[in-house]
């Protein structure tokens, strides 16, 4: 029997110890959830509606609890968590009101009736990394369940005690045994048996670039349906005519929330040439002053980051010849902490300006006009978000419509709403998740036509 012992990344100290299921376990739970698929698609869509208001009101009023258990396993700050366990449960009521708008169409064609159906695929693998346990499988779990497929989701191996407690809350609801399964365990183990078992026929995946090819290849030789949410080196650009004070302020956060492990961080900062020293200025302020403390404290920003490996991971990003403009402070004693560092690199070569760091380190760089500012935030094999700072609507406009990312955002360094399409272009992913769209993943179009001359 394999465990996996959890430790707290704010005091490195054991928390728990977890059964990590094999591959024998996986196949029953898979083969589980195929036949509670037969019965879950025939549930009317009002009372499947019912039942995933039911689950959403769960979760809302185990708000708290959800929430200080990813403080504890993740190591995120109790706002952030809150928040977390928040947008479960309103993705849960966003997709509550699918089942009973699940059209189809009737499209005029000659001699009869045609129409079309949005039919559920069957049984959805959801894998989900560590850095945000909750939202990532609510917006699988959500809209998977809406549209009448059933669920096994694979926790990252280091935080799986929310996905846990949700499959807990889920049966709470009444929804059906069988229906909503998690399974803790190796990538290595569930989430490849999830892409090879032919009853599994679509995967939702989120996590590394590397790890989602792999996945894609995989599911190559099923013509597996696949969801891919992968890495990020987004832009925060800050033009001359932005207010400057407000952009300085907020660009911390942008990158640093999450201690850098959001695939949205804005990583790399480009500030117009002419502004430059006066925005270094504001934002050097705003560094200092953003708070890294126990992530347990209601006034902290910034906690530790997931694991001791990761943590050396993202110091090596940062060696002693490295070009720190500046730096945060840390808390004293245990846990895996890392400050909030501020490159200067002289070239876009740099490792840390071009690579993923997934930690709190940012590169700036300066640019001259609008072409070399677009040009600059595209030399990149990413595109998953970024923020445009300009108090001219035109070249905002323009700059929006010439970076290529999925979530952009002007004068605000928000990625998601979970009304709005959120997903990335190149090699940040394949497909959207969210938005009034998503139940499009989840379902195949079917086509019949009623012949009406005979
Ligand atoms: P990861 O190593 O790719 O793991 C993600 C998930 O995949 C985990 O559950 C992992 O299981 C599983 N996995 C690993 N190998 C697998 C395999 N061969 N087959 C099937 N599943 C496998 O990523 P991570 O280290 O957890 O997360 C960091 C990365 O995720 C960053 O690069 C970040 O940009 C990306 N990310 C992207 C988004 C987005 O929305 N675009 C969101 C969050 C994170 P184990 O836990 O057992 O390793
Ligand atoms: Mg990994």
């Amino acid at each position: 029997m394999t465990t996996y012992t959890i430790i707290s990344p704010t005091t490195g100290k054991p928390v728990q110890e977890l059964h990590l299921a094999d591959i024998f376990e996986t196949d029953v739970i898979i083969e589980k959830a195929n036949r509670a698929f037969q019965s879950w698609r025939l549930v009317s869509p009002g009372d499947r509606a019912t039942l995933l208001r039911r689950f959403a009101a769960i979760v809302e009023e185990h708000n708290e609890e959800l929430a200080q258990l990813e403080v504890l396993n993740s190591g995120h700050t109790i706002g952030n968590a809150r928040w977390e366990a928040g947008n479960v449960a309103n993705v849960l009521n966003y997709y509550s009101a699918a089942p009973e708008r699940l059209f189809g169409r009737q499209i005029p064609v000659p001699n009869g009736i045609d129409i079309t159906f949005k039919e559920p695929l069957g049984v959805i693998g959801i894998i989900v990394p560590w850095n945000f346990p909750m939202p990532i499988a609510g917006w699988g779990f959500g809209p998977a369940l809406a549209a009448g497929n059933t669920v096994v989701l694979k926790p990252a191996e280091v935080t799986p005690l929310t996905a846990i407690r949700l499959g807990e809350l889920a049966l709470e609801a009444g929804i059906p045994e069988g229906v909503f399964n998690v399974i803790p365990g190796k990538g290595s183990i569930v989430g490849e048996r999830f892409v090879t078992h032919p009853a599994v026929r679509k995967i939702v995946f989120t996590g590394s670039t590397e790890v989602g090819k792999h996945i894609m290849q995989g599911c190559a030789n099923q013509v597996k349906r696949l969801t891919l949410e992968l890495g990020g080196k987004s832009a925060n650009v800050i033009f001359d005519d932005a207010d400057l004070e407000k952009a300085a302020a907020g660009a911390p956060g942008a990158v640093f929330d999450n201690a850098g492990q959001d695939c949205c961080a804005r990583s790399r900062i480009l500030v117009q040439r002419s502004v430059f020293d006066r925005f270094m200025e504001l934002f050097e302020v705003a560094v200092k002053a953003f708070r890294v403390e126990d992530p347990a404290l209601d006034t902290a920003e910034m906690g530790p980051l997931i694991t001791a490996a990761h943590l050396a991971r993202v110091k090596e990003y940062v060696p002693s010849d490295a070009p720190i403009a500046f730096q945060g402070s840390v808390p004293a004693g245990d846990g895996f902490w890392f400050p909030p560092t501020v490159l200067m690199p002289k070239s876009t070569e740099d490792r840390a300006y071009r690579e993923e760091v997934f930690g709190p380190v940012v590169s700036v760089m300066a640019f001259e006009d609008e072409a070399d500012a677009i040009r600059l935030a595209n030399d990149s094999e990413f595109g998953l978000s970024g923020s445009i700072w300009s108090r001219d609507i035109g070249r905002a406009v323009r700059v929006s419509r010439g970076i290529e990312a999925g979530n952009l955002s002007v004068n605000s360094n928000s990625s998601v709403r979970y009304w709005t399409p959120f997903g990335g272009y190149k090699q940040s992913g394949l497909g959207r998740e969210l938005g009034p769209d998503a139940l499009d993943a989840f379902t195949e179009t079917k086509n019949v036509f009623f012949d009406t001359q005979i």
